[in-house]
């Protein structure tokens, strides 16, 4: 079963192009949708969140406030590598049994923020980066998100570099244009990745 990696950074516009691959039939796995059972109630990593940083950061019903935890984490990068030592081993493991899973068509995809930053891309064929200027990503996550451009910012820092990512990709998706473009973009990377596996085949 032939796996790409998806990624780019936060609001870049990953699940803009996941939606138009699985308009072509592309099978999307998101590992953050998966990575979600690391910290379900009753898990230990919960349990160590709770104790680490305070009972409060625990919601009514039992789960993760994951929105207390993301401001927490970005304003305190000792706590933020913690948390990252404690999650991404235990991402990656269930992101790896979710792989198992057999799958039909040609390909599909890991949609994964932190593809790089995890060494989840050490589990795909090649990596896809969604890519675009900072300034344009930073304004569309603000139109976006309901948090402050100063937590935006330090997301931002806090994950890989365009640089730096850009420098990993085997394919890249500019996203600097209209909708429109990019799902152009993603059929022209469609049919290039259906040649390789086909390619890879005989
Ligand atoms: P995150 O990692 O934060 O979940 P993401 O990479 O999945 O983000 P999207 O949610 O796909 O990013 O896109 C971020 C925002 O930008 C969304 O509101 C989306 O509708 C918008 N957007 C995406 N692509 C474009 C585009 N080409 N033109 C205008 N707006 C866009």
């Amino acid at each position: 079963m032939h796996t790409f990696g998806l990624t780019g950074g936060i609001g870049s516009g990953k699940s803009a192009a996941a939606h138009y691959f699985a308009e072509l039939g592309v099978p999307i796995l998101d590992a953050d949708e998966i990575a979600r059972v690391v910290v379900e109630p009753g898990s230990a990593a919960l349990a160590s969140i709770a104790q680490t940083f305070g009972a409060e950061f625990i919601l009514a019903n039992g789960t993760l406030d994951r929105r207390r935890l993301r401001e927490r984490i970005f304003s305190d990068s000792v706590a933020r590598e913690w948390l990252e030592t404690l999650l991404h081993p235990l991402i990656r493991e269930v992101v790896k049994e979710a792989l198992k899973t057999p799958c039909t068509a040609p390909y599909r995809l890991l949609m994964a923020p932190l593809l790089l930053e995890t060494g989840m891309d050490q589990l795909v064929e090649g990596v896809i980066v969604v890519d675009l200027p900072e300034a344009l990503q930073l304004q569309r996550a603000l139109a976006r998100d309901q948090c402050s451009e100063a937590t935006l910012r330090q997301i931002m820092q806090a994950q890989m570099s365009r640089a730096a990512r850009l420098a990993r990709a085997n394919f890249c998706l500019d996203n600097s244009q209209s909708p429109t473009e990019l799902q152009d973009a993603v059929k022209h990377l469609h049919t290039q990745l259906l040649a390789l596996v086909e390619k890879n085949r005989t």
